[in-house]
């Protein structure tokens, strides 16, 4: 029923950068070293993206789109550990409800690309390297109401933008690229991109690289920019079975805002309370700081100890053991900042 599909897609689907955020968990959980993002007006006409991933097989194209349809999960046990970014199979039905949705996809070996029109169903032969391309155009055309809670493109372009350093930021062995009005406003190369193009022999190969220290050093360049490495230390710290690391900002940084802390755990982005506690109290250990600081924190333990996605749409963890990770930050960011206090 499409009312209740709707109602259901506003808990996925809220503004541009929604999409934005669930087309990019996707091209990563396919395995993408490259995805290049094209949105119009700020992503509510158009948004596209393009990935190398490992493509959907035209079997598999109509099930894509149905509501809780995913390939991600086997099995309940499953659930307690899950490593790929989306799980629920909501995203594409939920998006596919609200705006006009086509997918061009090939997969390794298929003698053809295939695209699947959503609002008809059809599948048609349709030419592409093996990887996928979604295009969503033309966001809430058919519900006014939820159109008109949009901000101005400009405001949800920043949304599309923050979504995507986060992306960035959470996988410095992926290249991104941002078009708006066909104008490319960001290009983060990978570590590989940047050297030799990428060509890699297999795609095994290609997902084994291990995220250099460098890689994330370059990253972190790209996307915070010069100012923030040039006032900030970096963090690398292992306690209890948590490993951080990281930079974190001197309080002197000037661009500090409340929205520029990021952290990370198993690589995705998450807002925590335990991470960001601890992250403020070691700053009020070691520099008494009262500004808000900037930080880019990677939180790394057994994913056994974190449950995922409380809430559909809100990045949410929970530590089972919330007291390890809470010392390990706080020793980490202190350690950094002060390397012979802690
Ligand atoms: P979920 O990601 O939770 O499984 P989605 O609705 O986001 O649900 O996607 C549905 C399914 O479509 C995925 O499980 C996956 O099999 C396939 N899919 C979506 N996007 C891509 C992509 N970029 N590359 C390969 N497969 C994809
Ligand atoms: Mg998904």
């Amino acid at each position: 029923d499409t009312l209740i599909s709707q109602i259901a897609a506003g808990e996925v689907v809220e503004r541009p950068a929604s999409v934005v955020r669930e087309l990019l968990d996707n091209a990563l959980d396919a395995g993408a070293s490259e995805i290049q993002l094209r949105l119009m007006a700020g992503g509510v006409r158009q948004i596209l993206i393009e990935d190398d991933g490992c493509g959907i097989a035209a079997q598999d194209l109509p099930r894509a789109i149905q509501r809780h349809a995913t390939s991600k999960i086997r099995s309940l046990h499953d659930l307690e550990s899950v490593l790929t970014m989306g799980f629920r199979g909501e995203a594409l039905a939920a998006i596919a409800s609200v705006a006009a949705l086509r997918i061009i996809t090939r997969t390794q070996g298929a003698s053809t690309a295939f695209m699947l029109d959503a609002a008809s169903g059809e599948i048609e032969p349709a030419a592409r390297a093996v990887g996928t391309s979604v295009e969503v155009k033309e966001l809430f055309f058919s519900t006014p109401a939820r159109r008109k809670f949009l901000k101005s493109e400009a405001t949800e372009l920043a949304h599309c933008v923050e979504a995507l350093r986060r992306h960035a930021l959470a996988r410095p062995d992926v290249g991104f690229a941002l078009w708006h009005e066909g104008k490319l406003q960001h290009q983060w190369r990978s570590a590989e991109g940047r050297s030799q193009h990428g060509d890699l022999d297999t795609e095994d190969e290609q997902r084994m690289v291990e995220v250099s220290a460098t890689a994330l050093e370059r990253r972190l360049a790209d996307v915070m920019g010069p100012e923030f490495m040039a006032q900030s230390v970096p963090v690398d710290y292992s306690e209890g079975g948590v490993r951080v690391f990281g930079r974190a900002g001197m309080p002197t940084h000037s661009r500090a805002r409340a929205d520029q802390q990021y952290c990370f755990v198993n690589g995705r982005f998450v807002r925590e309370k335990t991470i960001a506690h601890a992250a403020r109290s070691a700053y009020e250990d070691v520099l008494h700081g009262q500004r808000q600081p900037v930080y880019v924190l990677y939180v790394e333990i057994d994913p056994a100890l974190v449950d995922v996605n409380v809430h559909p749409t809100k990045i949410e963890v929970r530590f089972r053991e919330g007291r390890l990770v809470h010392a390990a930050v706080r020793h980490a960011v202190q350690q950094a900042l002060a390397p012979s206090s802690a």
